[in-house]
């Protein structure tokens, strides 16, 4: 599972990928070292009733670790500005469609490429959700917006 810290990578594990590219997808995940962005490729083989779509697994992007979240600092994610800029180049060297729901904060609640119609958007931010099964947080708003209600709520 290579460590994708550049274009160049990335541009080689699309070409390594059998059949067609059709979408790029990123989606966050979290482990106890961090957030950490997931990139899959969806690809085309065949023609017509014989057309399949296969999701292939091309790596991660990690900036290894949440430290800076205890610098008091508000949290910058360079991954996820360099994820995106990769993808657009990615899409347009490809023709494919970069699919990256939760750009600009992590969020493991997003649905990949093929959940997409089990979504609804966050009602506060807009950002494509699977709705949770918790019964102690609302169900029309992401995590990170619950957070900032209660932030508002606080005084
Ligand atoms: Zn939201």
């Amino acid at each position: 599972m290579p460590n994708i810290n550049s274009f160049d990578i990335l541009d080689s594990e699309i070409q390594k990928a059998s059949g067609r590219p059709t979408v790029l997808e990123a989606l966050w995940d979290g482990d106890t070292q961090g957030w950490f962005l997931i990139l899959n490729l969806y690809t085309e083989t065949g023609k017509f009733f014989w057309k399949r779509e296969t999701r292939q697994h091309l790596g991660t992007v990690s900036f290894g670790g949440d430290i800076r979240l205890f610098n008091g600092e508000v949290p910058s994610w360079p991954e996820a500005e360099l994820t995106k800029e990769w993808g657009q180049k990615a899409a347009s060297k490809y023709g494919l469609t970069f699919y990256f729901p939760s750009d600009s904060e992590p969020d493991d609640d997003c649905p990949n490429w093929t959940q997409r119609h089990l979504a609804i958007n966050c009602a506060d931010c807009n950002k494509l959700i699977i709705p949770t099964d918790s019964e102690y947080l609302p169900k029309d708003i992401c995590y990170n917006c619950h957070l900032k209600r209660e932030f508002r709520n606080k005084d």
